[in-house]
């Protein structure tokens, strides 16, 4: 081990001499209390340290120790449920063992080393294992099935494989390997790990041609996101942006959820840390932790435990996608770990980008995002896992324009922009769809046409037009009157307030709203939009505007988003052949 001499402190960053021997990236122990440091530069024997931990205290003088390995975190049975800080230390453990006040310099494991798990093995004696490949199995709680996997850079003979009770460092399993002259026998357990900076292995990264279907009509129907996609969602405050997070972490087809909270104010992430464990997983009836990972930063620890948090997150997701799960990552915010990540670069004296961030600030966005996606696990067979991620962004004074919403805008593919004047109005989910964007969309056709409907692509692209004719239409409207337009205008009008009213709108917290399936997404835009088109060949029958508004099924159209999901078909039928009767009954009056 090299040790070296703090020579100046600056807030949560170190400078030290005598450090010729680390490496950029290692983790450090600094000073007496063994403060935990990351090393982020190094000239000649200076290095340049990131300290996670509150420095108060530190002087000139005090030992930095290098322990020679970059910033990794542990992987195994464990992960499920736990809630973690920055760099993966345990936060319920941490206060039971310092009670209450996160102590400096505390030694303590990420996972659990007394605890015993059931270890079912998948594989047996004399199979050929390669990395990746799922060797037994660990029920975590009871809807968690930890799959245990052969860590990567490891390929050979299993010798000996046990079912027994065991911690995370005992040897579940022997396997003997190849070695330049002749062979070794490595011992597995159930916990390995992986450096944060470093993006898991696989072998393939395959295209984004199936949606991450969330039951949010907005979201799946009109800017929906891919498996293994990018998303970011602005969060101005008040605007719904923890019940969209919410509605996503309950519903999206994700059989786990990695959420790292990166709150600025401290009761910010206590909320996030109160609100998540009471969240029921309506898959289960339980609570949703039972498939979670929280990762948080409070407001009591420094901004470089932030930086070091979404990577720390973005990494058991990874671990949770090589396993073949569909991972669900959220990070909130973004704004916050890129203001962490400029606070460090001005310690460290760079030069200055926009807004003072770091010039490297859309690179290292972009490193994280690309981390995302749905791929080919690496194992000797074919096992797919993905991770998607959405990132929340926040910038100050709701401003989309400045760097860190505009780096992020450049990378993610969907962009679900809340607004506040739409909350204001009382429409959530306040997503406005004339700002929103999703570039999967083009891609998911095929998926869409194939599994949902033939004619769902031009059902959906006639929802977008409209709505999108709505706006202009409105200013029209705010000039000259309704009055003013033709009738074919004021059917589109109509339509487009009953997209906005009967879909788009969605109550999360009505039993049944709150999730709609594909099946009744496509139902529901079948009866909507065929108001749409009957009425407008009503109008050309030569019908009465007013009419065509009132008629009675309408009433019912508005209700449709309450049928259950078993009921749709029967329900929406009887709706459909309404809709017609009536339509055709005003048509057949102006014939007559
Ligand atoms: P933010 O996190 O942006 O400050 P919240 O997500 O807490 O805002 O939402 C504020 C309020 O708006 C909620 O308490 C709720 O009353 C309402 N709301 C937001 N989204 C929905 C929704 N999808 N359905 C019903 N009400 C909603």
């Amino acid at each position: 081990m090299s040790e070296g001499r703090i020579v100046k402190v600056s807030g949560p960053l170190v400078i030290a001499e005598g450090m010729r021997d680390c490496n950029m990236f290692d983790v450090v122990r600094v000073g007496n209390e063994n403060l935990i440091g990351e090393i982020l530069e190094i000239h000649e024997d200076r290095a340049s340290i990131q300290v996670y931990e509150e420095t108060s205290g530190l002087g000139p003088g005090a030992p930095v120790v290098s322990t020679m390995a970059p910033l990794s975190v542990e992987l195994g049975p464990g992960l499920i449920e736990n809630l973690f800080d920055g760099i993966q230390r345990p936060l319920e453990a941490m206060r039971q063992k310092t009670g209450g006040n996160i102590t400096r310099g505390i030694s303590i494991q990420a996972l659990d080393r007394d605890r015993k798990w059931h270890f079912e093995p998948r594989a047996k004696a004399g199979d050929h294992v390669k990395a990746g490949d799922i060797i037994g199995v660990v029920w975590e709680n009871e809807v968690f099935e930890h799959r245990i996997m052969v860590p990567i850079g490891i390929e050979g003979t299993l010798i000996d494989i046990f079912e027994s009770e065991y911690t995370v460092e005992e040897t579940v399993a022997r396997v003997e390997t190849k070695t330049g002259s002749g062979t070794r026998v490595l011992d597995l357990t159930m916990m390995q790990k992986w450096p944060v900076r470093q993006g898991r292995p696989f072998k393939e990264k395959l295209a984004p041609d199936e949606p991450l279907i969330t039951g949010q009509r907005i979201i799946d129907t009109l800017f929906p996101i891919a498996l293994g996609g990018v998303a970011a969602i602005p969060g101005p405050f008040g605007s719904g942006k923890t019940v969209v997070q919410h509605q996503l972490a309950k519903w999206a087809d994700a059989d786990i959820v990695v959420y790292i909270g990166c709150g600025e104010r401290g009761n910010e992430m206590t909320d996030v840390l109160m609100e998540f464990p009471e969240l029921k997983d309506p898959r289960t009836g339980k609570s949703l932790m039972k498939r979670t990972v929280l990762i948080a930063n409070t407001s009591d620890m420094p901004v470089a435990a932030r930086e070091a948090s979404i990577y720390t997150g973005i990494t058991i997701a990874e671990y949770f996608r090589d396993m073949g799960y569909s991972v669900a990552l959220m990070a909130d915010s973004t704004s916050r770990w890129a203001e962490a990540l400029r606070e460090m670069s001005g310690r460290l004296e760079e030069m200055p980008g926009e807004e003072g961030y770091p010039a490297y600030l859309s690179t290292r966005l972009a490193q994280f995002y690309e981390r995302a996606g749905k791929v080919k696990a690496l194992c000797s067979g074919e096992r797919i896992g993905s991770l998607s991620a959405i990132g929340a962004v926040s910038p100050p004074g709701g401003d989309l324009s400045e760097p860190v919403a505009q780096a992020t805008l450049r990378i993610v593919k969907v962009f679900w922009g809340l607004d506040y004047n739409l909350s204001y109005r009382r429409h959530f989910p306040a997503i406005n769809w004339l700002i929103s964007y999703s570039l999967y969309e083009e891609k998911l056709r095929d998926w869409y046409t194939e599994n949902v409907s033939r004619d769902w692509v031009k059902l959906t692209g006639d929802m977008m037009r409209i709505l999108q004719e709505e706006a202009e239409l409105q200013e029209i409207v705010q000039l000259v009157g309704v009055d003013a337009l033709s009738p074919m205008d004021r059917v589109t009008l109509e339509a487009a307030r009953s997209i906005r009213e009967d879909y788009l709108q969605q109550d999360a917290f009505n039993e049944i709203d709150t999730y709609s399936n594909l099946n009744k997404q496509y139902r529901m835009l079948r009866l909507i939009m065929s108001f749409y088109y009957k009425a407008q060949d009503a109008v050309r029958a030569g019908a009465e505007i007013d009419d065509i508004f009132s008629i009675p099924v309408r009433e019912r159209i508005g209700r449709a988003k309450f049928v259950p999901e078993d009921k749709v078909s029967q329900v929406y039928d009887e709706m459909e052949k309404d809709l017609d009767a009536q339509m055709d009954a005003l048509t057949a009056k102006e014939d007559s």
